[in-house]
């Protein structure tokens, strides 16, 4: 995955414990960037590929709605 903070490319599944050192949250569930310590979502990108989708979605029908 890519760092939403500094765009450092790594691979989540190498990052021991999510990289994770302690950021004060109970359950950490992001994955904490090896470079910069930022907490990357995965939620956060389906998030926004639903938004991405639906943005899509309202694009085509504008598009395509005759009157
Ligand atoms: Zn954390
Ligand atoms: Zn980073």
């Amino acid at each position: 995955m890519q760092c939403r903070m500094c765009g450092h490319t790594f691979d989540e599944s190498e990052v021991e414990d999510h990289g994770c050192q302690g950021c004060g949250k109970g359950e950490c569930n992001t994955i904490h960037c090896p470079n910069c310590g930022f907490g990357n979502t995965s939620k956060f990108d389906d998030e926004f590929k639903f938004i991405k989708s639906l943005k899509e979605k309202f694009s085509k029908k504008s598009n395509s709605s005759e009157k």
